[in-house]
C-alpha cells in the first residue's frame, strides 16, 4: 500500500501518518519533518528551505526532489505514506516517475477534508518535539509537563510557520498550488476523501477502512 495524504495545513495528515505507519509498518515519508531536520542541521539546503518555510511558501521542487529520491530508495519493501508530498502537479508527476522506476504505483491519494477555521485554531494548538517531530496539541493531545518530549530529551516547541499570519499564507498556498491535486487523482480514479473535522480515532478508522479496500 503506497498513499499519499492530500490537505490543507492543520488536517491532521502528520498525526494520522505518524499513527498509521507505527501500527501497520508502513514508511512515513514526511517532507516537512525532513526539511524542518536538514534547517535545524544548518545543512545548506536546509537554509535555503528555511527561508520559504518560514514565510509559509513552497519549498522549490529541485530542492525537494533529491531528497525524496533517497527516501524512495531506502524504503525497501514496505508500503509507504507519502505526507505532505506531493504539493503541486509538477512534484505529483515526478512521484509517479520516480515510484515507476522502482516498480510501484500510488494506490490511493487520501483528502483530508476540513473548514479552514477549524484548520488555524487546530494549528495555533499545535506542539511539537524538535527532535522527533512527535505533534501535540494543548487541547487534545497535551504534551507531557515541563520542556521535553515522550521520547527523550528534546524540545517541545511551538513551529515558526504555525504563528497566524504564516498559517493564513499557507492555506493560500494550498489553494492555489496543491488543490489542483484533487482533480489530477480524481481523474486517475486514485482520490479517496475523509472528513478530517471528526475525532482523530473516527479518522483513523475511516483513512484504514480506505486504504484496506481502495476500490
Ligand atoms: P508541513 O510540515 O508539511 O506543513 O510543511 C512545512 C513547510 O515545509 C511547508 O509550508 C513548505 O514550506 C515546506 N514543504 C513541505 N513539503 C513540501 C513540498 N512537498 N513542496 C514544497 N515545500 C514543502
Amino acid at each position: 500500500m503506497n498513499a499519499i495524504f492530500l490537505g490543507p495545513p492543520g488536517a491532521g495528515k502528520g498525526t494520522q501518518a505518524e499513527r498509521i505507519s507505527a501500527e501497520h509498518d508502513l514508511a512515513h515519508l514526511a517532507t516537512g519533518n525532513l526539511l524542518r531536520t536538514a534547517a535545524r542541521q544548518r545543512t545548506p539546503m536546509g537554509l535555503e528551505a528555511k527561508r520559504f518555510m518560514d514565510a509559509g511558501d513552497l519549498v522549490p521542487d529541485e530542492t525537494l526532489f533529491g531528497i525524496v529520491q533517497e527516501q524512495i530508495d531506502a524504503i525497501g519493501d514496505r508500503g509507504v505514506i507519502f505526507d505532505g508530498f506531493p504539493r503541486n502537479i509538477a512534484q505529483a508527476e515526478r512521484l509517479t516517475s520516480m515510484m515507476d522506476e522502482v516498480g510501484r504505483q500510488i494506490d490511493a491519494a487520501v483528502l483530508f477534508v476540513l473548514e479552514e477555521d477549524e484548520a488555524v485554531r487546530r494549528i495555533s494548538g499545535r506542539r511539537q518535539c524538535s527532535t522527533c517531530g512527535h505533534t501535540f496539541h494543548v487541547e487534545f493531545a497535551p504534551p507531557p509537563p515541563g520542556p521535553t518530549c515522550v521520547r527523550g530529551t528534546c524540545e517541545i516547541i511551538q513551529r515558526d510557520d504555525d504563528r497566524e499570519e504564516v498559517v493564513r499564507d499557507r492555506q493560500r498556498v494550498f489553494r492555489e498550488q496543491t488543490e489542483p491535486l484533487v482533480a489530477f487523482y480524481e481523474e486517475r480514479g486514485l482520490l479517496r476523501r475523509i472528513d478530517a473535522q471528526r475525532p482523530a480515532d473516527d479518522v483513523t478508522e475511516h483513512i484504514l477502512a480506505v486504504l484496506l479496500d481502495p476500490a
